[in-house]
C-alpha cells in the first residue's frame, strides 16, 4: 500500500523549525579573578556581571546566531533572575512558546574565570529541575517540527529521554554534564557530542573497555563501534574528532580548531553544539558541520562570557 503522499520538505518547511533545544537556562553570576581560590582561600574579584547562561539556552542562542530558526523548551522560576536567564534567547528571536515559569528560583551558575581563561562553575539547578518528562511531552508538537533536537545533561534524565523519543529526525546528545541515560538514547545520538572526559564516561556507560592510553580518536571510534550513530569528541584548542559510518565502514576524522588567544572558555562547548545543530539542520555533512562548529567554538573563547561571546551574522570567524 502506498498511502498518502508525504509532504515535500518544502511544504513542511513553512511550518518547521531547524532546531529545538530541550535544556537548561540559568542566570550566570560571572566573577573575574586573577587566580582561582584554593580550598579555604579567599581572593579578591576584579568584576562581577549577571549574564544569561545554562547549556540549553547557550546552545539555542548559538544556533540562532548562526542563522537557524530555533525553539527552546525549558523552565525558569518566578524570581528576579528569570529575565536575566532569558535575555539572550529573547534578543536572538528564539521561540519561547515551550518555556514554563514555575514557582521558585531560576537556575543559577556561579562562574569564576581566572586571568588565564580557565573557569570553574557551581550550578544551582532551580527551575531546570522542573523540566521533566511531562514538561517535554507537553511540547510534543514543537519537537515534531524540528529537523534537529538537541539535549544536554542539565535537566532531569526523564526529560532527555522523552525528548529523544519525540525527535522525528535528528537527535544531538551533548552528554554534559554526564548523567545516566538509557543506552538506547546514547546510541540514537547523531552525533553524541562529548569532551575528552565525558567521552570516557560515555564509553563506560556503554560497556566499552578502553585500552590504557587510548587516544581521543580511539575513544570516538570505540563509541561508534558500541552502536552510537555518530560521535564528536571535542578536545579544546585541538579541535574535535568525528566518527561516523560512511558506506558501511567506520571513519574517524580530526577537525582542527583555529589558533586564537583564549580569554574565557566559558560556553565554548555550547557554541560548538549550537553551531553544529544549525549546520546539520541546514543539511551540511557532519565533518564539515564540525569544522564550522570548531571555528565558532574558537571565536567564542576570544571574549568573555558564554552567549555574549558567540558570533552573529556579520562576524568573521577565525580560519584554521
Ligand atoms: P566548555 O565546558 O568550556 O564549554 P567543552 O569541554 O565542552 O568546553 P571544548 O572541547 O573545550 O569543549 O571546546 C569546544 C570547542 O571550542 C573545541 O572543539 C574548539 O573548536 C573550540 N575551542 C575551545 N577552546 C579553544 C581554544 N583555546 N582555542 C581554539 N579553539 C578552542
Amino acid at each position: 500500500m502506498t498511502g498518502a503522499p508525504r509532504p515535500s520538505s518544502a511544504a513542511v518547511g513553512a511550518a518547521s523549525l531547524d532546531v529545538v533545544v530541550v535544556g537548561s537556562t540559568n542566570a550566570d553570576l560571572l566573577v573575574q579573578v586573577a587566580a582561582h581560590p584554593a580550598p579555604g582561600e579567599t581572593v579578591l574579584g576584579r568584576s562581577m556581571a549577571v549574564l544569561a547562561g545554562g547549556k540549553g539556552a547557550n546552545q539555542a542562542v548559538a544556533a540562532a546566531r548562526s542563522g537557524a530558526r530555533v525553539a527552546f523548551v525549558g523552565s525558569v522560576g518566578d524570581d528576579e533572575f528569570a529575565d536575566a536567564a532569558l535575555t539572550g534567547l529573547r534578543a536572538n528571536g528564539v521561540d519561547l512558546s515551550g518555556l514554563r515559569v514555575v514557582p521558585g528560583s531560576t537556575g543559577i551558575a556561579i562562574v569564576t574565570v581566572s586571568a588565564d581563561g580557565e573557569n570553574s562553575i557551581a550550578v544551582i539547578p532551580g527551575a531546570n529541575a522542573a523540566t521533566d518528562a511531562d514538561a517535554v511531552r507537553a511540547q510534543a508538537d514543537l519537537l515534531a517540527r524540528a529537523r534537529v533536537v538537541v539535549v544536554q545533561g542539565e535537566i532531569p534524565r526523564g526529560a532527555v529521554e522523552k525528548a529523544a523519543g519525540l525527535a522525528r529526525e535528528r537527535l544531538i546528545v551533548n552528554l554534559a554534564p554526564v548523567i545516566a541515560l538509557a543506552t538506547q538514547v546514547l546510541r540514537q545520538a547523531d552525533p553524541l557530542v562529548v569532551n575528552e572526559h565525558e567521552a570516557a564516561l560515555a564509553a563506560r556507560a556503554l560497556g566499552v573497555a578502553l585500552p590504557t592510553g587510548a587516544s581521543d580518536a580511539d575513544v570516538a571510534r570505540a563509541l561508534l563501534d558500541a552502536g552510537v550513530r555518530s560521535v564528536v569528541v571535542t578536545v579544546g584548542a585541538d579541535g574535535a574528532h568525528v566518527a561516523e559510518t560512511v558506506d558501511g565502514a567506520p571513519r574517524v576524522m580530526h577537525v582542527r580548531s583555529p589558533r586564537v588567544d583564549a580569554v574565557d572558555t566559558t560556553g565554548a562547548g555550547d557554541a560548538f553544539v549550537g553551531a553544529l545543530a544549525q549546520q546539520l539542520a541546514a543539511g551540511t555533512p557532519l565533518p564539515d558541520a564540525a569544522q564550522h562548529a570548531a571555528r565558532v567554538g574558537a571565536y567564542a573563547v576570544t571574549s568573555v562570557g558564554a552567549q555574549a561571546s558567540y558570533p552573529g551574522p556579520g562576524d568573521e570567524l577565525p580560519h584554521v
